[in-house]
């Protein structure tokens, strides 16, 4: 049964006269409304709501989703734009239904790569797998940073969702890395925010900032839903360094390895910092249902550093041995260690080195056909205690633990996700209570939930800053009056 969500979206206009007017502007090679058409759209692998849109359409040119927002903004029909539904939060379900606007099949060009400028010009499709194979083939100094998301998922999508990825120790959330875009707005006009707003008509060769102007481009981001129909969006690439290497630490105690995290963060030597508990250590070297034995380590830290000189590089490494060391001696934990990770893959073999090798499609994530998490940037003082309490919670409602944690822009805040996989249809309820559990204590520890289902974001605002969502709400409604843009989300 799909869950039904009351909203007229045929109030002012026939739905006959609705597919007349999609196939106008698509061709109806592009436009469905037939349910094995629209059902793939109508969930995902979380425990949100189902719920069917009405209509399916694969735009290719800009002013074709200038005529849909026009055309739908003044027949209040909600549009839900969509590359591969991978977000993990709910957030291309249509709450209210109307027309899915899939930019994942037609929009793909990666329409410039500005190798001086050090940033890439991308239309919504483009994937990560897809960005990857462009530079390395074509840009061998120039690299992005990728997520653990599927190579198959969306850049654009996750920078506007302000995603994070294997470069976020050194350079923070892929949203920070926005120099500018290109935006429809519910009247239907285009927007470009950044300094390519100083032309009159599009250039590709002025998109090399974000500021010093007022930060139009943060009114589309984070959202969530959307303000606006994202068109193009420039991201910032970085210098490929010549030398690589990734290191691993293996350790016990939830405060020890927070402190590491942060610690490694802060000596700005590394790329990546990330940790995970030990039994998601041992999914990838292939055992789908892990168990930590007694006296075994509890976290294992994966760290990435690179250089463009080999002193440069040994340098860092030494640097990073050493405030190891330091936090070895003085909690005087004589288990910890510190290895080359890739040496460590080796020997555990291939699957291992999925953790490193990205973007990949991480399988341990997909041995349930259930994925959920309660994703948050979090106040880097307090990972101990959410590591602990959350496990806890694990164990609790008889669930494989997984806790991700991640140092971001050199520790100044952190990411923490408990991430549960489980057997969609039959876990669902169990599962809902334990992430309600999980985010009762990440809100009581001040985590910020990012890619939040709506359940979630209703919680948020059960409990923040009253004038803060007076604002959300004023911004919302100015830019969306009509209710258009992926509506319900923030119960806007
Ligand atoms: C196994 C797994 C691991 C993951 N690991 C990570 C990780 O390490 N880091 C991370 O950041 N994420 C991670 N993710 C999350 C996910 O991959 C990203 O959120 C994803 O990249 C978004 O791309 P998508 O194609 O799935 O977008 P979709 O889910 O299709 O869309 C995401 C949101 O963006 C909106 N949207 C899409 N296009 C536009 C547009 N043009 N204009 C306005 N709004 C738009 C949609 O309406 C929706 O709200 C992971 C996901 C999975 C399944």
């Amino acid at each position: 049964m799909l869950d039904v969500k009351e909203r007229n979206v045929f109030k002012s206009i026939e739905k006959e006269k609705v597919l007349n007017e999609l196939v106008k502007i698509f061709g109806k090679n592009n436009v469905s409304d037939k349910s094995h058409d629209l059902y793939p759209y109508s969930y995902d692998m979380t425990e949100s709501p189902r719920h069917m849109p009405d209509f399916v359409v694969l735009p290719e040119t800009v002013s074709e989703i200038v005529q849909l927002v026009k055309f739908c903004n003044s027949h209040e029909i909600p549009i839900v734009p969509y590359v591969s539904g991978n977000n993990v939060g709910g957030l291309t379900i249509p709450q209210h239904g109307g027309i899915m606007c899939d930019m994942g099949k037609r929009m793909k060009k990666i329409i410039k790569v500005h190798e001086s400028n050090m940033y890439a010009i991308l239309e919504p499709g483009v994937t990560f797998g897809q960005l990857k194979k462009v530079l390395d083939e074509n840009y061998p100094n120039l690299k992005y940073g990728y997520a653990y998301a599927p190579p198959y998922a969306s850049v654009v999508a996750n920078v506007l969702l302000t995603g994070l990825t294997n470069l976020s120790c050194s350079y923070g959330g892929m949203a920070d890395w926005i120099n500018g875009l290109e935006v429809i707005l519910n009247s239907g006009d285009i927007v470009r925010t950044g300094s390519c707003f100083i032309s009159k008509e599009f250039k590709d060769d002025n998109w090399f900032v974000r500021y010093p102007i007022p930060d139009l481009t943060g009114l589309f981001v984070g959202w969530q839903g959307m303000t606006g129909i994202v068109t193009k969006c420039a991201v910032q690439l970085w210098p490929k360094k010549e030398f690589n290497t990734a290191l691993l630490a293996i350790v016990y105690g939830s405060e020890t390895c927070a402190e590491l995290i942060r610690e490694f963060g802060r000596t700005e030597c590394c790329e990546d910092v990330s940790a995970v508990n030990l039994e998601v250590a041992k999914m990838g070297y292939g055992i789908t249902k892990p168990k930590k034995l007694e006296k075994e380590p509890d976290y294992a830290l994966f760290v990435s550093i690179s250089g463009n000189t080999k002193e440069l590089f040994d340098a860092k490494i030494n640097y990073v041995t050493k405030v190891f060391e330091k936090i070895k001696e003085r909690t005087k934990n004589k288990k910890l260690l510190l290895t080359n990770f890739i040496t460590f893959a080796k020997i555990l073999g291939k699957e291992f080195s999925q953790f490193y090798d990205l973007p990949g499609v991480l399988t341990p994530l997909y041995d349930w056909n259930g994925l959920t998490w309660v994703g948050s940037y979090a106040n880097p003082d307090n990972l101990g205690p959410l590591m602990d309490k959350c496990y806890k919670l694990f164990k609790e409602y008889d669930i494989g633990p997984i806790l991700y944690m991640k140092s971001m822009k050199s520790s100044h805040y952190c990411i923490f996700r408990p991430i549960v996989r489980y057997q969609k249809y039959k876990e669902e309820e169990k599962v809902k209570e334990l992430q309600k559990k999980f985010l009762e204590v990440m809100l009581e520890y001040d985590c910020v939930p990012y890619k939040a289902p709506i359940w979630m974001t209703e919680k948020v605002k059960e409990r923040c800053d009253p004038n803060w969502v007076k604002l959300l709400e004023k911004i919302k409604d100015t830019m969306d009056p009509n209710k258009i843009f992926n509506p319900g989300r923030w119960g806007l």
